[in-house]
């Protein structure tokens, strides 16, 4: 099998735009990609890993939560998004009635950095992962959880709490942010913040004219 290297997608990876990726292309590329962020050791991070965190969802989703960085639950069991903001974001997708198949989880970093501080370098190093990532899965919906994630996804949009809650547009793709789940844990303002902005995002999800509605792969 071909080895793919980093910020390099391989010949047979085509942009989010272009036509479906073939099951068997697909499944050849995403095994090669867990191998090589499994074994990773571009940045630091890789030092204190138990599991490189990589993807938790459907192979084709229509819309993808992309978080910041695994936390200590997410880096034992090595999925993400399964701990005390894991249980949160899924509360939310069972609220807006998302099937498994429609989305996916992931994070910009796929190592837990050490306190759980985010490490910007890090996310720069590891950008070519998620951009793989994206590449094969086609998503045409993208929900950052948090500064960080939509700093990453979208760095012209205004501040988290500005721009949380409704959608935007960007490289061909629906932004639609939300603040971070755990953000949500830390206050009741913030819990109300969440709650809101989900409904928000469910509504919008559910219009019957959804431009970013797609053909099954
Ligand atoms: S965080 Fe990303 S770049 Fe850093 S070691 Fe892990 S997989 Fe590699």
């Amino acid at each position: 099998m071909r080895s793919l290297t980093v910020g390099e997608p391989p010949a047979d990876v085509p942009s989010p735009s272009a036509a479906p990726v073939a099951r068997d292309v697909f499944r050849r590329a995403w095994t090669e990609l867990e191998r090589e962020i499994r074994e990773c050791t571009r940045c630091p991070l890789h030092a204190n890993r138990t599991n490189a965190v990589i993807y938790r969802g459907s192979d084709a989703p229509r819309l993808v939560f992309v978080g910041e960085a695994p936390g200590a639950t997410e880096d034992r069991e090595g999925v993400p998004f399964v701990g005390r903001s894991g249980k949160r974001l899924d509360s939310a997708i069972v609220e807006m009635g998302l099937r498994a198949e429609e989305f996916g989880v992931l994070n910009l970093v796929k190592c837990r950095p050490p306190r759980n501080v985010f490490v910007r370098s890090a996310a720069a190093t590891c950008a070519p992962y998620l951009d793989r990532q994206l590449a094969l899965l086609r998503p045409t919906i993208l929900v950052p959880l948090g500064a960080e994630a939509l700093r990453s996804l979208d760095p012209e949009a205004p501040r988290i709490l500005l721009a949380a809650g409704r959608p935007r547009r960007r490289d061909g793709r629906q932004v639609f942010p939300l603040i971070h789940p755990a953000a949500s844990l830390r206050s009741r303002a913030l819990a109300e913040r969440w709650q809101a902005d989900v409904r928000a995002l469910g509504v919008w999800l559910s219009r019957p004219s959804d431009p970013s509605a797609r053909e099954p792969l």
